[in-house]
């Protein structure tokens, strides 16, 4: 309790400090246009450019500032937690993140910094640093699989209000210290054990939740609701030859809450049945139907593989009934190794005529 205590009273101190200086854009200073839609790799190549525009070593003493600022705001982007946090909850969130990383990360093995960060340890929330995941399965063809796709899947999904970044003031001026713990966050209880024994209790406030403050205008855009539910899109690459099952994790994607760092969104990469082949692994399967004449004389033939390519199969022998044919190099490709492929089984299936006639029934019992 008393080191949840210093904290909130470190907190406060920063949000004063915030308050009065401009909140750095790191967006801006990297130029990227594309803002929270902007790519890991689009960061990095942007903060590269720039790097090499401003350094001082070249350009002299009058871009080290500017130099300074273009390796902070990478830091910041090329950091997920950071990134995120900063997203939802601005600079002022970012700095609580880095005070409570800073203070004690160690320290506490039962909590997490960014679950302080987010305010967990007092007032009326589920105690969980982070919110629940979700899970959903992506139903994808096995042409898919075999010659990689890209899917766009759009889901409904809670934010943290843009204008107010989840605290539901109308600007960081609109908060007033809470009147019943005087901004501790905390009140104290007494009771009493037994007589001229008193035992002091610290616990958080009732009235703020234990922020110490309260809002006196709220946000004019959610209305002090400081969240609202916005169409979300998540974009899937489905890598050639994913095994069945595979689980791709949208980190920080799920629900945000202004008391929780967002769950992830999970996929579960399945293939639907397929109307010619089936997988094992590495493998494909098919079966192929032969008439009675291919399965006695022979045949070439061409079936269209997953690729829409013609695939020629052969065979002059006699084929029997079940009879297999292994075509290796015709299977899946291999995960992360693409160029590489498993095998084809093809299991004949041979036509058998419904019926013959007398005259061909003469002829067969004279040949066979
Ligand atoms: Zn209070
Ligand atoms: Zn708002």
């Amino acid at each position: 309790m008393r080191r949840w205590l210093l904290l909130s009273v470190a907190l406060l101190a920063c949000l004063a400090a915030v308050a009065a200086a401009d909140d750095p854009d790191y967006y801006d200073t990297l130029e990227l246009t594309e803002r929270e839609d902007a790519t890991e790799r689009q960061i990095k190549a942007n903060w590269r450019k720039l790097s090499r525009e401003n350094h001082p070593d070249l350009k002299g003493e009058e871009t080290r500032d500017k130099y300074k600022a273009i390796q902070r705001a990478y830091e910041v982007l090329s950091d997920r937690k950071k990134r995120k946090v900063f997203d939802m909850k601005g600079e002022e969130g970012l700095k609580q993140l880095e005070k409570a990383d800073a203070a004690g990360g160690r320290g506490n093995m039962h909590m997490d910094p960014i679950a302080r960060m987010f305010g967990m340890g007092g007032g009326n929330n589920d105690g969980a640093a982070k919110g629940h995941d979700v899970q959903m399965v992506l139903l994808v063809t096995l042409e898919d699989i075999y010659n990689r796709a890209a899917h766009h899947v759009k889901f409904n999904k809670q934010r943290l209000c843009k204008k107010c970044k989840g605290t539901g003031a109308d600007s960081k001026e609109d908060f007033s210290i809470c009147s019943k713990c005087k901004g501790r966050g905390t009140v104290t209880q007494r009771i009493q054990l037994m007589p001229g024994f008193v035992q002091q209790m610290e616990q958080p406030c009732p009235k703020c939740n234990g922020k110490g403050k309260q809002i006196k205008k709220k946000c004019t855009l959610c209305k002090g609701k400081k969240v609202s539910r916005v169409d979300a899109q998540l974009d899937i690459d489905i890598e050639q030859g994913v095994p069945e099952n595979h689980k791709l994790v949208f980190e920080m994607e799920a629900d945000q809450n202004p008391e929780q760092l967002p769950g992830d969104v999970i996929f579960t990469i399945s293939a639907a049945a397929h109307r010619t082949f089936q997988r094992r692994g590495k493998d494909l399967e098919t079966n192929y139907r032969i008439s009675l004449a291919e399965a006695l004389l022979g045949f070439s033939r061409s079936f269209q593989h997953l690729d829409g390519r013609d695939v020629t199969v052969s065979e002059s022998g006699v084929v029997q009934y079940n009879q297999k044919r292994v075509l290796s190099g015709e299977g899946m490709p291999i995960h992360n190794v693409p160029s590489e492929k498993g095998d084809l089984t093809i299991t004949y299936q041979v036509d058998l005529p419904t019926s013959i006639t007398a005259e061909q029934k003469k002829k067969l019992q004279e040949v066979l």
